[in-house]
Formats: structure tokens, C-alpha cells, sequence
């Protein structure tokens, strides 16, 4: 339920309400906008009668919210939020393009590459440590050593860095060591992961399931808010479909449909979603079109020796070029890249 208050409500009168609905067992969730305020009420709301708030004559509107992700829930808080990930700002009027190798290889590879997809416009350093690899006997990445790879990069180049977790007794280093936390497509509905990461400060990357619909995905992300973290950064990757000559089918259309149902921001992983590095551009600048906040693009210096997704990693050259390409599109529709 979202009580929305008259402008020129008082703060006394807020926390007259504020302790009847806490006195009621209900959880408050308040929003101030340029010119409202809203309270969301979350908890039981289905034997109270909403009618009856009214009586307070600084309450403009009541309503229901059907949907059932709340916090997440554009109704629950209308402006974007902007996600500050480590100095860098994602949501809003920005556009932010993350770079960098599948899996980290080598401490060589990625001092190499991490200047390289700087220069080129890159504000995050992107690099699997832990690798959820279809095949056991395929590179699962190389752990710790990895994160602590990616660090010294990190401090070296001042870069925050992005890494994805697979399992909560690793949380501790990615909490030391990692600016943006990335939950891949196949761990999207792992509750206890989500719990856990629900409870740190860190911001969170949410990658969407393999096959989920865009309510299943929006309500992982409303297990990290209820948890008490808002920082969250939604990011689509592509889905299954019946089509084969793609990795996945990359859902353009979530891109306007997340950007209407929640403020969250939205970035786009084209790599993923291609699956050839011939299709990424074409579908980079797509994505910015339809209202991306950013892209998370995999770039190898040397794709045909990659330890892991080579056939869609883009050299540095075409990434270079790639981001001149994305600047055009930002600029036509007035953000900032
Ligand atoms: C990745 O970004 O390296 C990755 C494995 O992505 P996804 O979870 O989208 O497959
Ligand atoms: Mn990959």
C-alpha cells in the first residue's frame, strides 16, 4: 500500500500516521521527491481497510500496489536511484560502460588490459575470478588469487572492479575486495545468496536467470532491498529462447519494461546474450537506444587463446570504437557518456 501525502503536509503530521501504522505491525518505506511524499506500507495490508486513512486530511491518495515486489517498486519511489559504485554513478543521466576479460587469467593479462579498456571510456573493471563453467572440466577461474589480481589492478589504475560471486563463505573477500558484487544468471534465484547480500552495504549486480520472466527476476531484486540493501544495479543478459543462432535472445524490450515498473537502475551484458563477438556492437548500441544505463562488454587482447568465451570477447580495438559509437547514440538522447 502507498499513502501519498498532500505538499504541504506537515512533519508532525507524518509521524502521527508514521506511529499508527508502526503501532499496527506495518514496515514504512518513505520516498520524498521534489514535490512528494510518499510512505509505502508493507506487511498484512489485506484486513486493513485503506479507505479509512482518509481521515487524515494531508493524505492526498491511497492506493494498493498489486505487484508483488515492493520495494523495488517504481510506485514505491519514483525517482531513479543512482547507484555510487565506488565513486562512479550509475542510474540517472549517466551511461557507464564496464570492460574487461571473461575470467582473469593472469596478473599480466589483466595490467595489460585494465589501461587499455580505461582509455577507451571504461569506468569498471570486469573479470570472473570464480567461474560458474557448464563443464567441470572446463577453466573455473582462479579464485582468491583472482580477487587479489583484480585489486591490485584496482588500486593501481584507480578502477573500481566487478566480480561475480557463487557462494555466501565467500562473501568476506568480495566484501574486502570488490567494489560491484555480480550474481550471474544461474545463481539469480539463490535465496541464500540473496539474504546474505541483502544485509551489506556493497552494491550488487543482478544478473537475470537464464529463463526468468522480468516479476521473477524483479523479486530476487526485492529479497537484497528487503534485506536492507538498496544498492542494487539490475542487468540483462539475454534469455532462452527457441532461437539458435544466438547464445541468447537479448530482451530489448525488458530495457523500457524495468524502466517503467521499477527505479532501479538497468545495464546490458551483449557478450552474454550474443554469444559472437560480431553481434555485440549492433546490439551495444541497441541497448543505449532503449534506455540502458550501461553496457558490461567482454574484450580479450587475444580472443582466440581466451581461456573462456573468446568467440564473443571483442578486441580492444573494436571496443575502443564501439564506445566512440555508444557516445553518438548517448548524446542524441541527452546523457552523458
Ligand atoms: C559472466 O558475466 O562472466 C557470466 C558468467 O555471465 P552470466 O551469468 O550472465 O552467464
Ligand atoms: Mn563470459
Amino acid at each position: 500500500m502507498i499513502i501519498k501525502f498532500k505538499n504541504d503536509v506537515k512533519e508532525k503530521e507524518l509521524d502521527k500516521i508514521r506511529k499508527y501504522l508502526i503501532n499496527k505491525g506495518f514496515e514504512l518505506h518513505e520516498s520524498t521527491g521534489k514535490s512528494t511524499k510518499l510512505i509505502g506500507v508493507i506487511g498484512d495490508t489485506i484486513s486493513f481497510d485503506p479507505e479509512s486513512l482518509y481521515a487524515y486530511d494531508f493524505v492526498d491518495t491511497v492506493l494498493r500496489v498489486q505487484e508483488p515486489f515492493k520495494q523495488v517498486n517504481r510506485k514505491f519511489k519514483p525517482e531513479d536511484t543512482i547507484v555510487d559504485v565506488s565513486g562512479v554513478k550509475i542510474g540517472g543521466k549517466n551511461i557507464v560502460i564496464m570492460g574487461g576479460p571473461c575470467a582473469v587469467e593472469s596478473e599480466s593479462q589483466i595490467d595489460e588490459i585494465t589501461p587499455i579498456i580505461q582509455k577507451a571510456g571504461a569506468k569498471i573493471l570486469r573479470g570472473g575470478a570464480y567461474k560458474p563453467r557448464t563443464s567441470p572440466y572446463s577453466f573455473q577461474g582462479l579464485g582468491e588469487e583472482g580477487l587479489n589480481i583484480l585489486q591490485k589492478a584496482k588500486n593501481k589504475y584507480n578502477m573500481p572492479v566487478v566480480t561475480e560471486i557463487m557462494s555466501v563463505e565467500d562473501l568476506p573477500k568480495f566484501i574486502e575486495k570488490v567494489d560491484l558484487i555480480q550474481v550471474g544468471t544461474r545463481n539469480m534465484q539463490n535465496f541464500a545468496l540473496l539474504k546474505e547480500l541483502g544485509k551489506i552495504n556493497k552494491p550488487i549486480l543482478l544478473k537475470r536467470g537464464l529463463s526468468s520472466t522480468i516479476e521473477e527476476w524483479l523479486m530476487s531484486a526485492e529479497y537484497i532491498l528487503a534485506g536492507g540493501n538498496k544498492n542494487v544495479i539490475l542487468c540483462e543478459r539475454g534469455i532462452r529462447t527457441y532461437e539458435t543462432s544466438t547464445r541468447n535472445t537479448l530482451d530489448i524490450s525488458s530495457i523500457p519494461v524495468i524502466k517503467k515498473l521499477t527505479h532501479l537502475p538497468i545495464i546490458v551484458d551483449p557478450s552474454h546474450a550474443a554469444g559472437r563477438w560480431e553481434y555485440v556492437e549492433a546490439l551495444s548500441l541497441a541497448a543505449i537506444a532503449a534506455g540502458a544505463d550501461g553496457l558490461i562488454i567482454e574484450v580479450h587482447q587475444t580472443p582466440e587463446s581466451a581461456l573462456s568465451d573468446g568467440q564473443q570477447s571483442l578486441k580492444p580495438e573494436r571496443f575502443t570504437k564501439l564506445i566512440k559509437k555508444c557516445k553518438k547514440i548517448a548524446q542524441a538522447i541527452d546523457k552523458n557518456l
